[in-house]
């Protein structure tokens, strides 16, 4: 590959990964179907591939493309976010501790309380933004700290740099699950961490059709390997057609978190001063406890924020039904704005406040989906 690596995060998104096709000079990449490849004759791998789960070259594309986004050494992609998250904790040598935040996915609060503690991993959850009890919940033992940050759906501010230190200082692998932010915003190798996740199904696919998901790594070293081996033989693989929509994301993705994170700054400003409003979760918000830290470990402040409502449960589903243009639905990071009670989706025991709406703002003229706002809110 020709292209300097010295470039800015925006160059690279459209760059990376989709470097002409040298077979055809086509500048859209082709997407690579094949299933098995053709052997040399004395059976070796000719141009470095053998069969799909074990690698193709769409997927290659888009490893590089991620890898090059985080500045990681290397990049390896799931066949979904939470395929990306069970592939790093069962990696781990057992038994193991990890620390986890109290305020994270909701698939990783189920994975970890239903599947974790039969393979001998015990996790100890605490709030991220409390530095102290992190280091308490370190001292009892701790092989990987998990960060999340924005965290969903508070939008606490975990400061990766601070907890990367106190990780390190317990032999703990760092790992960052990078969603929300996208490299594009935060980079968590720069400050720290060790491992980058990412739900490519959310802005790096960005038009809520492609799931996916990615761990990128500060070294290639025995446990990257030892993921990688693990991906290619349990075998939750990214479809080609999957890596090939996915990079297509890639190529936009900085336009798109531009104009995301403006049109969230415009409504947030519209939010805050609404008097149907009792409180709005954006770390962009000088208010916000982790404001200080978000300026400083993010280029943007994101398009994701949650909203707490006056007048409880009632006006929360009140306003999430009166929305028009806003659609009623899970997930993030489309070109479309979704809003979400997440209190119903969580189960019998939710832990999101019950007046609260999580919301993904999407691509949308901004001055309409302000409107709609304040329609839904009157
Ligand atoms: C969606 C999401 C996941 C899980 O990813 P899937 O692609 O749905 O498996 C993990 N973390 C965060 C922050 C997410 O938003």
């Amino acid at each position: 590959m020709n292209t300097p690596h010295n470039l800015r995060p925006g160059t690279v998104a459209v760059h990376i990964g989709n470097e002409v096709d040298p077979a055809t000079g086509a500048v859209a990449p082709p997407i690579q179907l094949a299933t098995t490849f053709r052997h040399g004759a004395d059976g070796e791998r000719l141009n470095g591939y053998e069969y799909q789960r074990e690698g193709n070259p769409t997927n290659d594309r888009l490893r590089e493309a991620i890898a090059a986004l985080e500045g990681a050494r290397t990049a390896l992609t799931f066949a979904s976010g939470m395929a990306a998250i069970s592939g790093l904790f069962e990696s781990l040598p057992t038994p193991a501790r990890v620390v986890m935040p109290n305020d994270c996915y909701v698939g990783l609060q189920i994975y970890a309380a239903e599947f974790l503690p039969a393979r001998s991993i015990t996790v100890a959850r605490v709030d991220m933004t409390d530095l102290h009890a992190v280091r308490s919940a370190c001292a009892g033992g701790v092989d990987l700290l998990w960060i999340e940050t924005p965290s969903n759906p508070l939008m606490r501010i975990s400061d990766i740099a601070a907890l990367s230190e106190i990780g390190h200082a317990h032999g703990a692998l760092v790992a960052c699950d990078n969603t929300f932010a996208t490299p594009l915003l935060t980079r968590p190798l720069e400050h720290g961490a060790d491992i980058v996740m990412h739900s490519t199904t959310k802005y790096f696919g960005g038009h809520s059709d492609v799931l996916g998901g990615a761990l990128a790594f500060v070294r290639d070293d025995d446990f990257a390997k030892l993921v990688a081996h693990r991906l290619h033989i349990t075998g939750a693989v990214l479809a080609p057609f999957s890596a090939w929509l996915t990079l297509r994301g890639c190529r936009s993705l900085s336009a798109r978190m531009a104009m995301h994170c403006a049109n969230a700054r415009k409504i947030v400003d519209f939010l805050a001063n609404h008097p149907a409003i009792e409180r709005v979760n954006y770390p962009g918000i000088a208010s916000h406890p982790g404001h200080e830290v978000a300026a400083r470990q993010m280029r943007n402040f994101g398009a994701m924020l949650s909203i707490q409502l006056v007048g409880g449960r009632e006006s929360a589903l009140a306003m999430a039904g009166k929305l028009r243009i806003f659609t009623n639905a899970t997930s993030l990071g489309g070109c479309e704005s979704l809003i979400e009670h997440r209190a119903s989706v969580e189960g019998p025991n939710p832990s999101s406040p019950q007046n609260l709406l999580r919301i993904s703002v999407g691509l949308e003229d901004v001055d309409d989906l302000i409107e709609d706002l304040a329609q839904a809110l009157n």
